[in-house]
């Protein structure tokens, strides 16, 4: 059977991860096929649930249906447990029969297991193992608290960060936030902050992270750095946006003096995480991460 997978999300626009995914199959010589699947809230549940007998062994999944899936779940990662949300859905088959014969069978003589897991966590952190930035013991601040938030801040706290500061213009959400890692990892000190401009004179962040759209295309002109606030010297400045490839913020770091790192090599490690649940095999990140750009500039 062909490694059929694909993308859930409301409306889809023009993502990249078809143009990812499917490189990676087609380097590999697989027979395999990543689908944009469009679906709205009131028809997700349906969908997620016809996923194994249309043959899927997984979807991504993206706004605004990696909550709303969770419950649709046979099981779930510690990973997406602790973050709150799936971005990759596994189909495990299992054969229930004992006959080897049926079990060859189609899939109506077999029984299936939905896995729900997140691998955003991952992306997030593969770059900086790439660049070999080791986080154990740093001081982070955080720019926004909503979803890819909650998975960066699970990502920081499994690998050690001593302090994570997280500011966001809604301050219960970043209170909620603050809440959640607490309980994921007792010993962080975690700070929290609604009014810009960013402490930094307080702390000596070694890493600050952009999880807000601010500066996302057709709003790159915006920041959410202000301009008339230093940059922490030798600070590594991350911004999950990737598109644009750099953005305004990114621009004002590397003006500082500080080194950057943009969102795209995120987006590709987590779907190759996600590629690698399905199939087994490591994908050609550098093919995804070609297919990917060329994508994100057609
Ligand atoms: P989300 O759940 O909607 O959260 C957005 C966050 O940004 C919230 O904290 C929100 O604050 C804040 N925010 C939104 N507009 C703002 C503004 N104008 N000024 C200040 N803060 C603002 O979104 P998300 O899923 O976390 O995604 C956020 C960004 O990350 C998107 O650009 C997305 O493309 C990118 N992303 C990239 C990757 C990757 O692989 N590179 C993965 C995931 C996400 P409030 O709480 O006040 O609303």
């Amino acid at each position: 059977m062909p490694f059929q997978t694909g993308l859930i999300g409301w409306p889809l626009g023009h993502s990249v991860s078809p143009a990812m995914h499917n490189a990676a199959f087609a380097a590999l010589g697989l027979e395999g096929r990543y689908d944009a699947l469009p679906v709205a809230p009131e028809e997700v549940a349906a969908l997620v649930h016809s996923l194994p007998m249309r043959g899927y062994r997984g979807v991504n999944v993206t706004i605004p249906h990696k909550q709303a899936v969770m419950p649709l779940m046979d099981d779930l990662s510690d990973a997406a447990r602790a973050i709150g949300a799936v971005n990759t859905v596994i189909v495990e088959r299992f054969s229930k029969s004992l006959s080897a014969e049926a079990a060859s069978n189609d899939l109506g003589n077999r029984f299936t297991v939905l896995c729900g897991d997140n691998t955003d966590w991952l992306g997030f952190l593969h770059p900086l193992e790439a660049r070999g930035f080791e986080l154990a013991g740093k001081s982070a601040l955080l720019l926004g608290a909503g979803g890819s938030a909650r998975a960066v801040a699970y990502a920081l706290a499994m690998r050690g960060v001593s302090q994570l500061a997280i500011w966001n213009r809604t301050p219960d959400r970043a209170a909620e936030l603050a809440h959640h890692v607490a309980a994921l990892a007792p010993a962080l000190t975690i700070h929290q902050f609604t009014n810009s401009p960013f402490p930094i004179s307080h702390f000596p962040f070694d890493l600050i992270v952009n999880t807000t759209p601010v500066g996302m295309w057709p709003n790159a002109d915006a920041s959410p750095w202000p301009d008339d606030l230093p940059f922490p010297p030798g600070a590594l400045v991350y911004d999950l946006v990737y598109r644009p490839e750099e953005t305004r913020f990114l621009r004002q770091a590397t003006a500082a003096g500080c080194a950057t790192q943009g969102g795209l090599a995120m987006l590709v490690a987590q779907g190759a995480a996600a590629f690698e649940m399905w199939t087994g095999l490591n994908p050609p990140m550098d093919v995804m991460l070609a297919a990917a750009a060329a994508a994100l500039r057609s």
